[in-house]
């Protein structure tokens, strides 16, 4: 399996690669030269697998024979081990016809760990190979720095730093990183907001030579195209108990970085009979207005109650992109080199692709909470605001009453209490078992100056190896 840069003119790689590489050398991203696909006999077959054996058969060819089959059979089993419910992501009914696929089993309870495990496993299982070591290096305002850490807790060849910004993080998001034991894990809260955390990762991604030479340095963020990989699993994991490949299914996917829904996008290139994408948004609605006027620009941030979807640009947007300009790269970089400075117009022709497929909406604050608290009326069932910006969409805007329509539930209610407050009930969601005394466990973590030298020196002299 080759990669190629959405760009053009970087280097075609291997999976072993690009697992190594965030931004391609030309500023694109990598995406598989060729997809692999499966047939409506291969997706029947996938009914009844359960999640890691299904997974294992999915990310197969990607690999492309860079990890032999039992090794990498092995490491999926492992990581999907991790979560806390025996379906991985189990799907549960509201109304008729109307489910919600819950991805936060998982260590952290947000669906980042889908991806983050992987991550972590598949770095860890490289560099023993080739007798290496790594810094996986990230700043986080929320759910990715945990998911993050509790991916590479095991891993014998990582080190790992994570920025946050000082007391500007909810108390259960620090906790879930700071309580993690292990010497390779390392908590820098810097005394400055989450732009300050992410320009000091930017740069120290520059200019590496803050780092012994013989350490990669590899990023945390979703661009990595292993995330995107992982999180294919979860769209045929959820078409086959419907029925795929003979039935259609329809998914509501609450979008930032345009991630996870790309990964949704690519199980239908890849086969599965996806008939409708909806991008639901926050206040934050960079997507919807694309689909609406066909110009890309960029948002001024604006922080809601949903705060892993608070981004002003959606980077993974241009893998899509990509497909829509018939792979041509040169095509991707010119109208990136214009982003830089301006707003960007898409060809009509390609607006109308992404329309046949995709529908968006943007959902404000006040509409979030007041699902909340018509779906707990209702049900009894707790929606996480992210959750619920899905359901909101999916709702407004399924285009067939009589087919499945599945929204992605990606955090659970208990990280978000704030959220569930407001929609005036007033239970306090429980942390669930695995998590119940995380309150009383002991923190680890660093506070730093707002300066690169600072966290530069800390890193150097906190390495494991
Ligand atoms: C990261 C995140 C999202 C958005 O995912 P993208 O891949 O950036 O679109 C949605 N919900 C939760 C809970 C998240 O952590």
């Amino acid at each position: 399996m080759e990669y190629v840069s959405t760009r053009g003119t970087a280097p075609t790689l291997n999976f072993e690669e690009v697992l190594l590489t965030g931004l391609a050398a030309d500023g694109g991203l990598y995406v598989p030269r060729e997809l692999p696909r499966f047939s409506p006999g291969q997706i029947a077959a996938m009914a009844g697998m359960d999640y890691s054996r299904l997974a294992f058969e999915i990310v197969r060819p990607f690999i492309g024979g860079c990890i032999p089959d039992a090794d990498l059979e092995q490491l999926i089993t492992d990581c999907y081990a991790e979560f806390h419910h025996p379906a991985v992501a189990p799907l549960v009914p509201l109304e008729t016809n109307e489910w919600v696929l819950e991805l936060f089993h998982g260590p952290t309870l947000a669906f980042k760990d889908f991806a983050l495990q992987l991550l972590g496993r598949l770095l860890d299982y490289l560099m023993q190979r080739r007798q290496c070591k790594v810094v996986l290096l990230g700043a986080t305002s929320g759910d990715t720095g945990s998911a993050a850490i509790e991916g590479c807790k095991r891993c014998d060849n990582v080190d790992i730093f994570i920025l946050h910004p000082h007391q500007r993080i909810s108390e259960v998001q620090r906790r879930q990183m700071t309580t993690v034991p292990g010497n390779n894990i390392h908590n820098i809260a810097v005394q400055g907001n989450f732009d300050d955390c992410q320009a000091m990762v930017k740069a120290s991604f520059a200019e590496r030579g803050f780092l012994p030479r013989e350490r990669s340095l590899v990023a945390v963020n979703s661009i990595n195209w292993a995330r995107i990989m992982a999180q294919i699993v979860y769209y045929f994991y959820a078409a086959v108990q419907f029925g795929a490949p003979v039935r259609e299914v329809a998914f509501s996917v609450p979008t930032g970085n345009f991630g996870d829904i790309f990964a949704g996008y690519l199980s239908r290139e890849m086969g599965l009979p996806v008939k409708q994408l909806i991008i639901a948004t926050n206040s934050n609605d960079v997507l919807h207005r694309i689909m609406n006027t066909r110009v890309y620009a960029r948002g001024v941030l604006q922080h809601t109650l949903s705060p892993s979807m608070d981004i002003s640009v959606s980077s993974n947007f241009e893998r899509l992109l990509f497909d829509l300009y018939q792979r041509d790269g040169k095509a991707i970089a010119d109208l990136m080199q214009q982003f830089k400075s301006s707003a960007i117009t898409l060809s009509e022709s390609a607006m109308q692709r992404v329309r046949a497929l995709f529908s968006s909406q943007s959902v404000n604050d006040e509409q979030t909470c007041q699902l909340i608290a018509e779906v707990y009326a209702s049900s009894g069932y707790l929606l996480d605001p992210h959750s619920a910006i899905a359901l909101r969409a999916a709702r407004d805007l399924r285009r067939d009453q009589h087919s499945i329509m599945i929204s992605l539930a990606t955090a659970h209610p208990v990280k978000f209490p704030e959220a569930v407050a407001r929609a005036g009930i007033d239970v306090e969601p429980a942390l669930p078992a695995q998590l119940s005394d995380l309150y009383a466990r002991t923190e680890r973590f660093q506070v730093l100056p707002n300066e690169l030298a600072s966290v530069q020196t800390f890193i150097n002299s906190h390495l494991t190896f």
